[in-house]
């Protein structure tokens, strides 16, 4: 399988190092075939767009007249969830309630992103804190299980105390910052991997030392069923249905809460910059910055040229790569030597725990039927 001849589409940057990804006749990739054949047609953004969302925001304001809060926004720092917020009380008028989980890997400018932009919208956040002892267990837990997709601990703990603390706050509609613009070329299964809270448990159990007693989780069907068919509870991407880019949010951020962009996408959190920029690049040889770029060239905001020269450079600094390990080896208890022998191991995947692949496969083709999502999965 590994004996695959390298190559890239002649439209976007995905290549080979997609194990998976097929070309047609003339080259182009299947994300790009499956963009343009399915996402674009459906991605207008237009008048009735614009309607669309007007009547999503009157719905809301009137169904939460006499409450606090009209929704409620998970604040990560990063670009798209920052926009949304400023839009959602600046432009749509609601009542978000900001709720931030502090995983402790912010770094300081994203920490600085946030507080600009409270400041500048009036507004306070919730801080969401996790037993910190529990997650940095799990997230040693993950590096030793030598799997790629070391945010899913994070990803997860973030995703679970959202929704928990809607429940309890009975708000019943989130918006996130979840869009097409920037995120249309999904990575493949293999970089990535998705919320598998069995495979999570099995890695713990393997690797971890202490009982998990607190840390917030939720299954995939906790959140695709129990949430929305039991709890009522809606979820909305407001950002496909106006126009958005990153240049818009970038120039609106900069203008106007001082915003400071970061080198890459999810670039906020030392974790995520580490194990995207250097964990999944060096040991893997998956760069994610590759479904970014592509994302960005077919939604016509970056030029193909361009990205191919950001990709001959490695993500980021190796100088800098090398302080953020130590900094987390330390964070994880364990010492630098200890981090690279853990790194120089044989990698692993999924398939090598416990895990429902097949079984949110199926949920993912069954929502596909129902039209209830346009996601590509394999
Ligand atoms: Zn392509």
């Amino acid at each position: 399988m590994n004996e695959r001849e390298y190559q890239v589409c002649i439209n976007c940057v995905m290549d080979t190092t997609d194990s998976k990804i097929t070309f047609n006749e003339e080259g182009l990739c299947d994300h790009c075939q499956h963009f343009y054949g399915y996402i674009k047609p459906k991605w207008i953004v237009d008048d009735e767009s614009e309607k669309k969302l007007n009547d999503i925001v009157a719905r809301i304001k009137k169904k939460n007249r006499k409450k606090k809060y009209d929704c409620i926004i998970g604040l990560s720092g990063g670009m798209d969830s920052t926009y949304l917020l400023y839009y959602t009380k600046e432009v749509l008028g609601l009542r978000p309630l900001v709720f931030a989980v502090d995983t402790g890997w912010n770094l300081p400018v994203a920490d600085k992103n946030i507080d600009n932009l409270l400041k500048g919208l009036k507004l306070e956040k919730v801080d969401y804190k996790i037993n910190k002892e529990e997650m940095r267990d799990l997230q040693l837990a993950f590096f030793k299980s030598q799997v790629p997709y070391q945010d899913l601990p994070q990803d997860h703990v973030i995703f679970a105390s959202l929704y928990n603390f809607a429940v309890k706050s009975k708000i019943k509609y989130i918006l996130t910052g979840g869009n097409l613009a920037t995120e249309s070329i999904r990575e493949p299964n293999e970089w990535v991997y998705m919320n598998d809270l069995r495979m999570m448990k099995n890695i713990h159990k393997k690797f971890g030392k202490i009982k998990l007693k607190t840390l917030p989780t939720a299954s995939i069907f906790k959140y695709k069923i129990y949430y929305r068919y039991f709890k009522g509870m809606k979820v909305y991407r407001p950002l496909d249905l106006m126009p958005y880019s990153r240049q818009i949010a970038l120039d609106t951020l900069t203008k106007k809460y001082s915003y400071e962009p970061y080198e890459n996408k999810h670039y906020e959190s030392r974790l995520t910059r580490f194990y995207e920029g250097y964990w999944l690049y060096h040991k893997f040889g998956y760069d994610k910055r590759k479904a970014y770029y592509s994302s960005l060239i077919v939604s016509n905001q970056m030029t193909r040229e361009e990205a191919l020269e950001k990709l001959k450079k490695p993500p980021y600094d190796e100088t800098v790569a090398l302080e953020d390990m130590k900094i987390i080896a330390e964070e994880l208890g364990i010492t630098v030597e200890e981090f690279k022998t853990m790194m120089n191991e044989p990698n692993k995947t999924y398939k090598d725990y416990k895990n429902s692949f097949w079984l949110i496969r199926l949920g993912v083709w069954i929502s596909k039927k129902l039209g209830m999502t346009k996601m590509q999965y394999r």
